[in-house]
């Protein structure tokens, strides 16, 4: 039972200092998570910590690697306009 973060984590720091397991570090390319520490803030939080602060979609996984934060749900972009947007460009779609 652990979350995961790849490679969009954008190394912005803000949840390392939440994690109450001390089970988030600075690696390369990104942080990580070492998966012996981290107990999904079970038993200390309501919600995982590192997902309610991480502004980036998608750049922690769970134990089955889904998103916990995923696609539109910050941005409010929804998914199907994105990846319009990966396709056509942003000028085509505006
Ligand atoms: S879910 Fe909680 S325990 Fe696990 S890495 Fe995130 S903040 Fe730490
Ligand atoms: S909050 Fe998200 S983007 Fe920032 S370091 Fe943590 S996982 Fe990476």
């Amino acid at each position: 039972m652990a979350f995961e973060i790849v490679e969009s984590c954008v190394n912005c720091y803000a949840c390392e200092p939440l994690c109450p397991n001390q089970a988030i570090y600075a690696a390369s390319p990104h942080f990580l998570i070492a998966a012996d520490k981290c107990t999904e803030c079970v038993g200390d939080f309501e919600e995982a910590q590192c997902v309610g602060i991480c502004p980036i979609e998608a750049a922690i996984l769970d134990e089955l690697g889904r998103p916990l934060n995923p696609p539109g749900s910050l941005t409010g972009i929804p998914p199907a306009l994105l990846a319009r947007i990966d396709q056509q460009g942003t000028a085509a779609v505006l």
